[in-house]
């Protein structure tokens, strides 16, 4: 079975300020196939801790340790952390001019591979998970996220996901910015990669509406750069009743 361990992680960003800490000692284990879902106030470090499992130069590990099967992966280059099958949907995508989503889709498969994938059954992947996900065939032509709406960028990221079949995969904020419909396509997506390939799934958001459509197993409140709560779903539910205001007034939220 396989499984990312983070211990104690501590992470700062450099600003004009000076170092910020933001992370200050997160701790979350995840086997195959379980849905965490992280909950926390704007501003609380959740996108850090995506950066920073993902391997983003602007953020500094000061201590702790990211295992994925007993490997770090807090030493491996990015593209070694995607060989390694991790994968992150990021909050806000990038435009990637003069690449299209066809190119970039089969250069990426490649590259995590390690050989190309066969042509015919790739289209025929593509065109498949395209048309779940409602994305017209004219995306595979245009270049990565540019011009699109944001729930096309969302789609676009599922898209990588069920094609790229990693084994744990970051969804920073998937839902924000999605229709009720868009979110159950989405969502659709990402519940058919969790049952195709046994995915574990860290699942950022700040609402609980994802949480219909995609059930965590275990759902952690994130404040002040650390996980200060965990519990079943029902504990998604009481954050939407009762907010995060009973978290926030006992963390000295500082710099
Ligand atoms: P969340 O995703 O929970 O909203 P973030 O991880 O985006 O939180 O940000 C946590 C804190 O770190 C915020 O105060 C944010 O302004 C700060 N921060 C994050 N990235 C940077 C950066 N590159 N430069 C300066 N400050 C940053
Ligand atoms: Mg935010
Ligand atoms: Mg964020």
């Amino acid at each position: 079975m396989s499984n990312l361990e983070i211990r104690d992680l501590h992470v700062s960003v450099e600003t004009e300020q000076g170092t910020k800490q933001i992370l200050r000692g997160v701790d979350l284990s995840i086997g195959e196939g379980e849905t965490h879902a992280i909950m926390g106030p704007n501003g609380s470090g959740k996108s850090t801790l995506a950066y920073a499992i993902a391997g983003h130069p602007k953020y500094t590990v000061e201590s702790g340790s990211v295992k994925l099967d007993g490997e770090e992966v807090l030493t491996m280059t990015v593209d070694e952390r995607a060989r390694a099958g991790l994968f992150l949907a990021m909050q806000y995508p990038v435009e990637i001019p003069g690449v299209s989503v066809s190119n970039f889709l089969r250069t990426a498969k490649t590259a995590i591979d390690g050989t190309a994938p066969p042509i015919r059954g790739w289209i025929k992947d593509l065109d498949s998970s395209m048309s779940q996900l409602r994305m017209d065939k004219s995306f595979r032509e245009r270049n990565v996220n540019e011009g699109f709406s944001g729930g096309e960028k969302k789609r676009n990221e599922i898209l990588q996901l069920e094609l790229l079949k990693p084994k744990f995969a970051v969804l920073d904020e998937t839902d924000s910015g999605l229709d009720v419909d868009a979110l159950k396509i989405v969502s659709e997506g990402v519940n058919r990669a969790k049952a195709n390939t046994g995915l574990g799934i860290l699942l950022i958001t700040h609402y609980n509406r994802i949480l219909k459509y995609i059930q965590p197993d275990f759902v952690h409140v994130f404040v002040a750069g650390k996980v200060v709560e965990q519990g079943g779903p029902e504990l998604a539910v009481r954050l939407e009743n009762e907010g995060y205001d009973r978290f926030l007034s006992n963390v000295n939220v500082g710099s």
